[in-house]
């Protein structure tokens, strides 16, 4: 699978466009809040044939572009089922950061995933692991080599759990599940570097919980 990382909006999140390397079918993973993700896709030449937009959650900086993306990409739109209440606050998200400018339209909704749920791109199979406490319904995508996280996990830190529709104690149940994957995943985060979950489940301070249990 080849990955192309943009980061994008004022939140600077990393959005994703994936590859199948054998059929050349793609797809995005999450969007950022502006047009400006759409702007880097049509640049790219040639065009990739992008098949698929997939998000991990619906905060307004990773689901806020949805709009903007499916006006040139009218794809099916995967969206983890227990996040469709959070990602229906889209219209007054702003409003929660006290910046009603970001507020967005919701987009479509074209397929709700579930725990355990596999999403074909090309030859590549990508499977849907629910991690919540982020948010309701946050997920990961994952194949062999490489997992999507959001919001869920990233380099030395953990999603905050403080907003609307947070959980702490799910979250922690999340983590824990998380890092029962293979550790050799290269884990590509909503926000900030590439790194791998064995090097999370050894050095991020937030997950010392698990190598006492
Ligand atoms: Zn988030």
């Amino acid at each position: 699978m080849k990955i192309t990382c943009f980061t994008v909006g004022a939140f600077q999140v990393n959005t994703y466009l994936i590859e199948d390397e054998t059929t050349g079918d793609a797809a995005i993973i999450d969007t950022g809040e502006t047009d400006e993700l759409v702007q880097k896709l049509l640049s790219i030449n040639p065009r990739p044939r992008i098949q698929k937009i997939l998000l991990t959650h619906g905060h307004l900086d990773h689901a806020g572009g949805l709009v903007a993306l499916q006006s040139q990409f009218d794809v099916p739109t995967y969206l983890p089922r227990k996040e469709l209440p959070l990602f229906e606050t889209l219209p007054v998200q702003g409003d929660w950061f006290g910046q009603p400018s970001f507020n967005r339209p919701c987009g479509r909704i074209d397929h709700f995933v579930d725990d355990g749920d596999d999403i074909h791109l090309g030859d590549t199979k990508l499977r849907f692991i629910s991690t919540p406490g982020h948010t309701p319904g946050q997920g990961c995508y994952y194949d062999e080599q490489d997992i999507f996280v959001g919001d869920t996990l990233f380099f030395g830190s953990v999603g905050r759990t403080d907003l609307p529709m947070g959980n702490p104690a799910i979250m922690q149940q999340s983590l824990q599940r998380l890092m029962q994957l293979p550790g050799h995943l290269r884990m590509h985060s909503g926000h900030g570097p590439v790194t791998t979950l064995a090097y999370e489940k050894q050095y991020n301070p937030f997950l010392t919980f698990l190598r006492h249990a």
